[in-house]
């Protein structure tokens, strides 16, 4: 890991559009750090169909030992199902990775944006979800499978919540409403229905409560908030909650800001952090230059707000402060892919949001 201002950060392009719009996404980092002050070296590794073709398997050892080294990487999509399952991330390598590399939190911010007609104009919400456990049986147990059937006329279904994992991704919120400036955390649950699995959700924000006096802490009913959000969006900037609730409220939010065109992601653990865009492979439009880029390199803006957490170091704030500003403008001035309607090819967009970040007045570091 770097001990200095220089972080290793891998790429893993992935398939489909995902060469496109990682190498994009490079382009921007790197311009964005030159302008902050912030030394990245970027790694390349293979993930998907071309590591399967050279090295036998979807996530090589090869790779593997790079993310190792690596402070963070971005990951370009991978297919969803579509994989062979012989290897041992059983056909989904982002998922072995969320689990390998212990990436318990994943951050959702929704945006609305003009070129999507969104429902809500101003909405701007994050939602933070716990990563690791829950209602998903095919992960939530060490062996066997959360989901069963006793008798044709009763289904069971496991629901996974550990101490351990409340408590570690808990702390990452609690650092994530602090440092973030938005300092008012709501804590979505259903206490009400599943005290003991919920109640050791809400614990472990309330025992931080004196180690964060600066953020202020709001439980609320998951079917409390899905009434009031759409009406009363303006009061929740920031939600933190269980891995089910989290998936099924950052859709609900992508939806009201008019789908997840550009919607970013982060998958963030204590020691590693994993960007990746919401969509998936388009494999319809690879390798014409259509790509929209602009999901994967706000995701990597994202990246460079953890780094910033972890580290302290300021310029990674700076340079994703940058980064946002400067899709935000392109995308205001016309720099517009053909999934929202504009003309703009993938390298016209970069082209742009790399002159606004060349045109924008340095931030104080
Ligand atoms: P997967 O099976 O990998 O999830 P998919 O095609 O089912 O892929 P998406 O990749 O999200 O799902 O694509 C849905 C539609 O949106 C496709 O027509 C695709 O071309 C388009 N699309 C998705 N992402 C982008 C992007 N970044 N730029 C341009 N078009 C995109």
């Amino acid at each position: 890991m770097s001990r200095s201002k220089e972080f290793e950060i891998g790429v893993l392009a992935g398939d489909g559009i995902g060469p496109e719009v990682s190498e994009a996404t490079v382009e921007v980092l790197a311009e964005a750090a030159k302008r902050c002050g912030l030394g990245l070296r970027f790694v390349h590794a293979l993930v998907g169909w071309k590591a399967r073709e050279k090295f036998g398997n979807l996530l090589p050892d090869e790779t593997m030992n790079a993310l190792r080294k690596a402070d963070a990487w971005i990951m370009g999509p991978t297919f969803a199902g579509e994989y062979p399952k012989d290897d041992h991330t059983k056909g989904h390598p982002s998922g072995y990775l969320r689990r390998t590399f212990k990436l318990f939190a994943n951050i959702r911010p929704v945006q609305a944006w003009p070129q999507l007609d969104p429902l809500i104009p101003d909405l701007d919400i994050t939602v933070l979800r716990e990563n690791t456990e829950g209602f998903y049986p095919d992960r939530n147990l060490a062996w066997g499978y959360g989901e069963f059937k006793p008798t044709d006329d009763v289904a069971l279904s496991l629901r996974v919540i550990t101490g351990v994992a409340c408590n570690r991704f808990a702390r990452f919120a609690m650092e994530y409403a602090s440092s973030s400036g938005v300092k008012r955390l709501h804590v979505v649950h259903k206490r009400t229905a599943m005290p003991q699995t919920e109640g050791l959700f809400i614990g472990a924000f309330e025992v931080l409560k004196p180690e964060f006096p600066d953020v202020e802490l709001n439980l609320l009913r998951v079917d409390t908030f899905s009434s009031a959000f759409p009406r009363h969006h303006k009061e929740y900037r920031l939600v933190a909650t269980t891995n089910l609730f989290g998936d099924i409220l950052s859709d609900q939010a992508s939806g009201l800001a008019g789908g997840v065109g550009l919607a970013a992601s982060l998958n963030a653990g204590a020691d590693h952090a994993m960007a990746q865009a919401v969509h998936g492979t388009a494999a319809d439009i690879a390798g014409k230059g259509l790509a929209n880029p602009a999901a994967l390199i706000l995701s990597a803006a994202l990246l460079m707000r953890w780094l910033h957490q972890r580290t302290k170091v300021d310029a990674a704030r700076a340079a994703a402060q940058m980064i946002e500003h400067a899709v935000g403008s392109a995308i205001r001035q016309g720099a517009v892919t053909t999934d929202l309607g504009g003309k703009a090819t993938t390298a016209a967009f970069t082209k742009a949001v790399i002159n606004e970040l060349k045109s924008a007045d340095a931030l104080p570091v």
